[in-house]
């Protein structure tokens, strides 16, 4: 299999080729073809000549494309998943998940209207608010959930009326192109158009003139390059980024039975969703009981390759971020106390067994800086003011969590977080129906839902006068 660019709907070889490490191994397994910026060109050229054609497609023939593309990844689960968890390291199981919840996102965008709202229709005129297509967008990628992203940004943009230029991260590039090269036949030429880079591309996407667009999604700091290099050009702008989301133990809590959840909470995906539960926030009087429950299941879980059966979390998915944890990890070991894990595996992989951490305050560097990875600051708290106080008290504003059995007083609290997106007895609950955005550093916009389509939408007000 030959992993190539998708442009102006031919499979392209690129100028040169990409090493895809397995991040099970630390070893080289694949290699695809690697997009020089005269790629990136004839991409975005292939996106606006067939920007005029799409624009003007009927919602119903761009519902219908959507639709083919969910039932060619239904038909593909197998494959794409096998992909997906050599080139990203998560277990099969999590990786099929993933290209079902892609499928997903295609058919619910598949469902959605993007209707003409009638403003006013008095004797006096008739006011229509229209939602036009931007033009050409352009997508960049992180390397949590390669395709789920990239549905997330194909499937609401094309179904806008825009063309797309899409960009995965360097060290995820491989099910995405496979993707595009089982839909490129059905996919009108230029609609859609799949470059991968050596993390070199993403500047010269985001300042291009003729893209109206980005739809960002990756760390903060990378964020702020991006508003940056898209103000020349007055660009549309989504940027979904880092977190650093709390979870609040309420006293009520049965640790016995939330233990469970919050250990999924935040080691899903290895703790590499922007949306996990990265700092929690426990009261005295449960502090020990619930702390030695998440370090009896982070001791009980298996960690091992993705495709091995039985391993319940894989490897983190790159060198860097694997040596980013452990860096982590010693400061932990400076400033609190491990009780589960805490080490690597001593494999060839960039594996890491889920570590807790107890003892651990405010103003350390795993407690204030977003970790990505499998390490859980557990945080005792005597005053839930206090404890509400810290878990406001960071840069970002993503998502943030509250459990108790009342629901009352739970949602007292989620009143008083800052976050896009605040779950009651729930953490990382998201999906395309529900509008996701973060607040402050974590995020401009939205994505999901008709809100997402806002945000990939011109408004146009027809104005008709009758008297
Ligand atoms: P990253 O910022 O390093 O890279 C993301 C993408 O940006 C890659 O495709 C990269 O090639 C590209 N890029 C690098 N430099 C660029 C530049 N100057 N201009 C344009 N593009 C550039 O992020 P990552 O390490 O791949 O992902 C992890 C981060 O992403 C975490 O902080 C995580 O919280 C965040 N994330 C956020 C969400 C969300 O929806 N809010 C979802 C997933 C991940």
């Amino acid at each position: 299999m030959r992993y190539e660019l998708l442009i102006d709907g031919q499979l392209n070889p690129g100028g040169g080729s990409i090493e895809v490490i397995d991040p099970a191994s630390g070893q080289v397994f694949e290699h695809c073809a690697r997009a020089l910026p005269e790629h990136l060109e004839l991409a975005v050229a292939a996106a606006l000549r067939a920007f005029t054609r799409w624009s003007r497609e009927p919602l119903a023939a761009r519902q219908i494309l959507l639709t083919a593309i969910a039932e060619v990844i239904e038909n593909n689960v197998q494959p794409l998943a096998n992909l997906l968890t050599r080139e990203q390291g998560k277990p099969l199981a999590d990786s099929v998940w993933e290209v079902n919840g892609a499928a997903y996102i295609f058919r619910y965008y598949a469902g959605l209207d993007i209707p003409v709202q009638v403003l006013e229709d008095s004797e006096q005129r008739r006011v229509e608010q229209h939602q036009m297509p931007l033009g050409v967008v352009g997508a960049i990628l992180p390397w949590n959930f390669p395709l789920f992203m990239a549905a997330a940004k194909i499937a609401p943009t094309l179904l806008a009326g825009n063309t797309l230029v899409l960009k995965p991260a360097p060290s995820t590039p491989l099910a995405t192109l496979y993707l595009g090269a089982l839909i490129k036949d059905l996919v009108p030429p230029g609609v859609l158009n799949l470059i991968a880079d050596c993390n070199d591309l993403g500047p010269l996407l985001t300042a291009h003139p003729d893209v109206r667009k980005i739809g960002f999604t990756g760390s903060t700091q990378t964020g702020l390059k991006v508003m940056s290099a898209v103000v020349p050009t007055l660009k549309r702008l989504t940027l979904e980024l880092g977190g650093n989301d709390a979870g609040i133990v309420l006293e009520d809590c049965d640790p016995k039975v939330v233990a469970a959840q919050l250990f999924k909470a935040a080691f899903t995906n290895n703790g590499q969703i922007c949306v996990a539960l990265k700092r929690l926030y426990v009261p005295a009087s449960l502090y020990d009981a619930l702390c030695d429950e998440l370090a009896a299941i982070a001791n009980r879980s298996v960690v091992g390759p993705g495709l091995e059966q039985g391993s319940e979390l894989g490897p983190i998915q790159n060198k860097a971020q694997f040596e980013r944890v452990l860096s982590l990890i010693e400061s932990a070991r400076r400033d609190g106390t491990i009780i589960a894990g805490g080490q690597s595996l001593g494999l060839p992989g960039y594996f890491v067994r889920p570590t807790i951490v107890r003892d651990i305050d405010d103003g350390t560097a795993l407690v204030d800086q977003e970790q990505f990875g499998p390490v859980l600051p557990v945080i005792r708290y005597q005053d839930l003011d206090q404890a509400i106080a810290s878990a406001n008290n960071t840069p970002f504003g993503l998502g943030a969590s509250v459990w108790s059995k009342n629901i009352d007083q739970a949602y007292a609290v989620a009143e008083r977080l800052d976050a896009g997106t605040v779950w009651i007895n729930n953490h990382g609950d998201v999906g395309p129906d529900i509008p996701f955005g973060g607040s402050k550093m974590s995020g401009v916009g939205a994505e999901y839902a008709w809100e997402g389509i806002a945000e990939l939408t011109q408004l146009k007000i027809i104005n008709i006068a009758k008297a």
